[in-house]
C-alpha cells in the first residue's frame, strides 16, 4: 500500500493528500491524455536535494508539447511548486510524481477544451526492483514511434508497459524487456537497458522506441568521467544473452544489475556496473563536486 504524505500540490495550491481528487469523466482517464514525470529527492550533506529537476521539468514540457497539452503554469511556477511540495512533506528522500492531465469538462476523443490539471505528489518509495533482476523478453512489442510518440512520457502508452510487466510477473520473472517492431531491444517497462561487451557500454539509440531516460543520460555522463566508452546502437535480443554485464537504469530503479534473461545466466553484478553504481550514488547524494549542478536543494525546516 502506498505510504501517504501530507500534501499534494494541485492547480496552484497544496491540498491534503486525501483531497487531491478528479472527476470520473476526466478526459485523461478515458483516453490516456496525460504526461508525467518521476523524479528523485535524495539526502545530501546539505540536506535533501532534487536530482536533475531541470531535466525532468524540461522533459515534462516537451512531452506536453508533443501530445498537444498546454501546461497552464510557467516553468518557474512548477519549479517553485515542486520544491514547495517536497518541503511541505518533509521527507529527506522521496519520489516526485508530476502529472499534467486533460481534465473534466467535455466528453469525446475530440474534446480539447477540457481544463488541464497539474498535480505534484511526493512520497517515500522503496526499491522498485531488487538486485539480480530476472528478465524475460515480452511477447508484447514496444510502442512504435510511428504509432504513438514514444519520446513523450505520456500515460496512454504505458498500457504497453503494464501488459508486459504483468506477463513477466505471471511467468515468475521480475521484469520484461521489450523488443521493437524490427526485433531490436528497446527498453524495459519502466527503465532503460545497458549491456557491457568487451569493456564497451551499449544502449539502444533514440529510434529504438525507448524513452529518453534521464538516468540513461546520467550513466553516459558518468561513464565519460570514468573513461568508459559508450555506444548507442541497435541491440539484438541474443546479444542480451551473451553480454558480459547487463543492467537497467531509471529514476525509480536506480542502476540495477540483471542476473538472467530468458533463463540465460548473466551472473552477479559485474565490475563496470559496480563502478557506475558507485559514481551514481556519489552524484545523487552530493558527494561528487563535478555534478553539484544536478542537485537542487530543498529547504525543509
Ligand atoms: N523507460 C520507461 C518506459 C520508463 O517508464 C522510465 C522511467 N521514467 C525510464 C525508461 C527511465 O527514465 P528515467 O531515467 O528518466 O527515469
Amino acid at each position: 500500500r502506498l505510504l501517504e504524505s501530507e500534501s499534494i500540490w494541485m492547480n496552484g495550491a497544496l491540498v491534503p493528500w486525501g483531497e487531491a481528487r478528479v472527476h470520473v469523466l476526466s478526459h485523461a482517464l478515458h483516453y490516456g491524455t496525460a504526461v508525467l514525470e518521476g523524479t528523485n529527492v535524495h539526502d545530501t550533506p546539505d540536506g535533501p536535494a532534487v536530482f536533475r529537476l531541470d531535466a525532468h521539468l524540461n522533459r515534462l514540457y516537451r512531452s506536453a508539447k508533443i501530445i498537444g497539452l498546454a501546461v497552464p503554469y510557467s516553468y518557474g511556477e512548477l519549479h517553485a511548486a515542486t520544491l514547495k511540495t517536497v518541503a511541505a512533506n518533509g521527507h529527506s528522500s522521496s519520489y516526485i510524481r508530476h502529472l499534467v492531465h486533460r481534465g473534466y469538462g467535455e466528453m469525446g476523443i475530440s474534446a480539447r477544451n477540457c481544463p488541464v490539471t497539474v498535480s505534484i505528489a511526493t512520497w517515500e518509495w522503496g526499491a522498485y526492483l531488487n538486485e539480480g533482476v530476472r528478465l524475460m523478453t515480452s511477447s508484447w512489442r514496444r510502442n512504435d514511434p510511428a504509432v504513438v510518440p514514444t519520446l513523450a512520457k505520456a500515460t496512454g502508452p504505458y498500457l504497453n508497459s503494464v501488459l508486459a510487466k504483468a506477463e513477466a510477473l505471471d511467468a515468475g520473472f521480475d521484469e520484461a524487456v521489450l523488443l521493437n517492431a524490427a526485433g531490436n531491444v528497446s527498453e524495459c517497462t519502466g527503465a532503460n537497458v545497458f549491456l557491457v561487451s568487451d569493456g564497451v557500454l551499449v544502449t539502444p539509440p533514440a529510434g529504438a522506441g525507448a524513452l529518453e531516460g534521464i538516468t540513461q543520460d546520467t550513466v553516459e555522463r558518468l561513464a565519460a568521467d570514468l573513461g568508459l566508452p559508450v555506444r548507442r546502437r541497435d541491440i539484438l535480443r541474443a546479444e542480451l544473452y551473451t553480454a558480459d554485464e547487463l543492467f537497467l537504469c531509471g529514476t525509480a530503479a536506480g542502476i540495477v544489475p540483471v542476473a538472467s534473461v530468458d533463463h540465460r545466466e548473466i551472473g552477479a553484478e559485474g565490475p563496470v556496473t559496480a563502478k557506475l553504481k558507485h559514481a551514481y550514488d556519489a552524484a545523487v547524494h552530493g558527494r561528487d563536486d563535478r555534478h553539484r549542478d544536478w542537485l537542487t536543494p530543498v529547504n525543509v525546516d
